[in-house]
C-alpha cells in the first residue's frame, strides 16, 4: 500500500535531501592524529591593515572551534605556542601598496610579511593580520593566512564565528581538500558551513600522516610518558585531553 506523503512534508524531505551530510561519526580517540600548529599574530605599527588585535584567549577560543569541526575527521590541531611579532619587510609592503593603488595589495605582498625565523618546521602555521582582500589563504608550504575581520554567509547549522570557520577551511586546504560548493560544507566558499564528507576524511587523513611533525595519538600517549622537558609534556597531555572533551 502507498503512503500518503504530504506534500509540504515531501518538500521539505527533498530540500533535507539536498544538504551536504555531516561525515559518520568521528574515527575513535585512538585512531586521532595530531598535527602542532604555531599561531602567529602579525603586528605593524603604521600598517592598520596588517597590525591584528586577537588575544591568546582570542586564539584559545579560536583554535578550540577549529578542533571541534576538525574532530569529525579525527584531525586534532595542537597548539604548539602563539609568536606575537612585528610583519616582516613592512617597508617593502608599503611600496607594494602605493604601487598597487585601488586593485588592492597582491596576497603575495602579504607573504613577504611572514617573518622566516619564527616559521615552524613541522606542522602548521597560520598567520593573523587585520584585514586583506580574501578572508584567508592557503600559500602552500604548510602556510596560511587569515584575516581578523572576516566575514561569512550564515547557512544553517553554520558555525557562530568567521575566524575559526576560515581557519578551519584554510587547514582544509593544507589537507589536501579543493572547494565544494555545498553550502554547509567546510570547504565551501565564504559561508559559516562546517561539515566534511566521508571523501573529503579520508583525504585530510592522508595527507595528515604526511605532515611533518604529525602524530598519533599512541605516540603522544608514549611521548607523554617519556619526554623530558615539563612544558613539552604538559603540552602533550593538554592535547590528549583535548581529544577527549
Ligand atoms: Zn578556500
Amino acid at each position: 500500500m502507498l503512503m500518503r506523503i504530504p506534500v509540504l512534508a515531501l518538500i521539505a524531505i527533498l530540500i533535507t535531501a539536498t544538504d551536504d551530510p555531516p561525515a559518520a561519526t568521528p574515527p575513535p580517540v585512538g585512531e586521532f592524529l595530531v598535527i602542532p600548529l604555531r599561531l602567529h599574530v602579525l603586528t605593524a605599527e603604521d600598517l592598520p591593515e596588517v597590525d591584528c588585535k586577537l588575544t591568546d584567549d582570542d586564539l584559545k577560543r579560536i583554535l578550540g572551534k577549529v578542533n571541534k569541526v576538525w574532530h569529525q575527521a579525527g584531525v586534532h590541531w595542537g597548539l604548539e605556542s602563539i609568536v606575537r611579532e612585528p610583519a616582516a619587510r613592512q617597508e617593502r609592503f608599503r611600496v607594494a601598496r602605493e604601487l598597487s593603488g585601488k586593485s588592492g595589495v597582491p596576497l603575495g605582498a602579504f607573504r613577504s610579511l611572514m617573518p622566516e625565523k619564527t616559521r615552524a618546521e613541522t606542522g602548521l602555521n597560520v598567520y593573523y593580520i587585520h584585514k586583506f582582500s580574501v578572508n584567508g589563504v592557503y600559500l602552500g608550504d604548510r602556510i596560511a593566512f587569515v584575516q581578523e575581520t572576516a566575514k561569512l554567509r550564515e547557512v544553517k547549522g553554520g558555525i557562530d564565528e568567521p575566524i575559526p570557520r576560515v581557519t578551519a577551511h584554510e587547514l582544509g586546504h593544507a589537507l589536501g581538500l579543493p572547494h565544494r560548493q555545498a553550502m554547509t560544507n567546510l570547504l565551501a566558499s565564504g559561508t559559516t558551513g562546517t561539515t566534511l564528507n566521508t571523501a573529503e576524511v579520508e583525504t585530510a587523513r592522508a595527507t595528515a600522516k604526511t605532515v611533518p611533525g604529525v602524530m598519533t595519538h599512541m605516540e603522544i600517549q608514549t611521548r607523554a610518558e617519556t619526554e623530558e622537558s615539563p612544558a613539552r609534556r604538559a603540552a602533550l597531555a593538554r592535547w590528549l585531553e583535548e581529544i577527549t572533551n
